[in-house]
């Protein structure tokens, strides 16, 4: 998609601390970190919002949530806990939208959230 920052990103048309690479998602630092670790993984292929998924989709979104735990194991996380999620939409604070899986570990997280 011509004028998504995240389709962007895949392409290594703007640049992104890449962390995580598969056949299906990248994962990338996120710009304004809020956590120790906070890893955004976006599936290559377009997709607006979660409320745009289909059954098809499957595949794609595992792969992210797959990509997040390995990420989480290696920065050393997956004992003391860490949390993934993605956000829809204007109530959760959807800004980018290319849907994408936030990973945020190292320090203790609130609930619920704000
Ligand atoms: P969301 O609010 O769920 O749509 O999350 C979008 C995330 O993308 C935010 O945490 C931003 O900090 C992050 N973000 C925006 N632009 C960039 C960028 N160029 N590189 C990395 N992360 C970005
Ligand atoms: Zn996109």
């Amino acid at each position: 998609m011509a004028d998504c920052l995240f389709c962007k990103i895949c392409e290594g048309k703007i640049p992104a601390k890449v962390v995580y690479r598969d056949t299906s998602c990248i994962g990338f630092d996120d710009i304004n970190p809020q956590a120790p670790t906070h890893v955004i993984f976006v599936p290559l292929a377009h997709i607006e919002t979660l409320n745009d998924l289909t059954s098809e989709d499957r595949e794609k979104v595992g792969h992210l949530v797959v990509a997040a735990a390995k990420v989480a194991k290696e920065r050393g996380h997956a004992e003391n806990g860490y949390r993934v999620l993605m956000n829809c939409n204007r109530d959760a604070g959807q800004s980018v939208f290319h849907i994408h899986l936030h990973l945020l570990g190292g320090r203790a997280m609130a609930w619920p959230p704000g």
